[in-house]
């Protein structure tokens, strides 16, 4: 039985870690939030009193945490689970499946590589319910080694498992693959609030475009407008899914990118600031596609 320390169990982790427990390994898992570790517990996992407690044995150490902050912070800082690593004298293979910066991401690996670790970055995409039904694409960043290393978790957590490149290739391709959503999501925004302004339902209009050149994933199986696709969040009045402050991050992931290679992204941008309102104005525990929302209540003079 292959032993999985599994560190951040929320909204992605925690149905991670519950799949990784269903395919047979053992999973010790740590979360600050103790509902996130008793829903763990209930799922059948092992809960440890900190992450270097959830080290012990591991034949993998998986992080799921929210930012570059916290994940600097686990494996660098805190505890510093790579120094812990290191005095136990046990060569788990580190994964990180977290979105964060790409400097965050290839730091830790070279601070995991120094200390004689092998570590990918494998963000995924798929949202809560590929993580629920194991079906998330995990884009890899690290080497040939450490992607075939790291395989058989990450198999048993999605479907889709792709090597990007180097370290912090992972990170490239998720931003970018947000970027696209994020500018997606708000496009047909747009487009709804017109055609209905227009005179034309939402739910006419999505009858129309979904098998038409606009369609899109979000607009076929997210469409943020309330009663045209009975599983997108804004059938909940919005609940996660996605949440638009974690849009909002990977937003300004891709921009920060951007300037440092000096590329233009002025769509990019525009739409950040979006998601950025989105939050400012306290609603950025929900879904991201409350854009929608927050779009329909905006003059065109507020964009001039
Ligand atoms: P979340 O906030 O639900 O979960 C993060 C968990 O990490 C929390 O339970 C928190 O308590 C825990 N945590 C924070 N600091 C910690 C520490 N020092 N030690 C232990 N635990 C700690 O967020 P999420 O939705 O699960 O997202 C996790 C990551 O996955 C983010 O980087 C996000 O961008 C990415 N992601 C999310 C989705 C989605 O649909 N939610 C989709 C793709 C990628």
């Amino acid at each position: 039985m292959t032993s999985i320390a599994f560190i951040g169990l929320g909204n992605m982790g925690g149905p991670m870690a519950a799949n990784l427990i269903k395919a047979g390994h053992s999973v010790t898992g740590f979360d600050l939030g103790p509902a996130a570790l008793a829903a763990f517990v209930a799922a059948g996992g092992k809960a440890a009193a900190s992450a270097a407690d959830a080290l012990a044995g591991a034949d993998f150490v998986v992080s799921m945490l929210p930012a570059g902050p916290q994940v600097r912070d686990v494996w660098l800082n805190q505890g510093g689970l790579i120094d812990v690593l290191t005095k136990t004298g046990i060569k788990p293979m580190l994964i990180d499946c977290s979105t964060i910066d790409v400097a965050s991401a290839q730091a830790v690996y070279e601070a995991a590589r120094q200390a004689g670790f092998d570590m990918v970055d494998a963000p995924v995409s798929g949202g809560t319910g590929g993580a629920i039904n194991g079906t998330l694409t995990f884009m890899v960043g690290g080497s040939e080694e450490g992607f075939a290393k790291a395989q058989p978790v990450l198999a048993g957590m999605g479907k889709t498992i792709v090597l990007a490149g180097g370290p912090g290739m992972g990170q490239v391709a998720k931003i970018c693959n947000n970027m696209m959503l994020g500018i997606n999501m708000v496009g047909l925004s747009e487009a709804l609030i017109l055609g209905e302004r227009l005179g034309l339902s939402a739910a006419k209009l999505h009858e129309i475009c979904a098998p038409s050149t606009s369609q899109s994933w979000a607009l076929t199986s997210y469409c943020p407008a309330p009663g045209v696709v009975p599983s997108a969040p804004s059938n909940r009045d919005f609940a996660p899914g996605f949440m638009a402050a974690l849009m909002a991050k990977d937003m300004q992931l891709s921009q920060a990118a951007a300037e440092s290679a000096n590329v233009p992204t002025p769509l990019g941008a525009l739409a950040a600031s979006f998601y950025q309102k989105v939050c400012d104005e306290g609603e950025g525990r929900r879904d991201f596609s409350y854009v929608y929302m927050w779009l329909g209540e905006q003059d065109r003079s507020d964009f001039k």
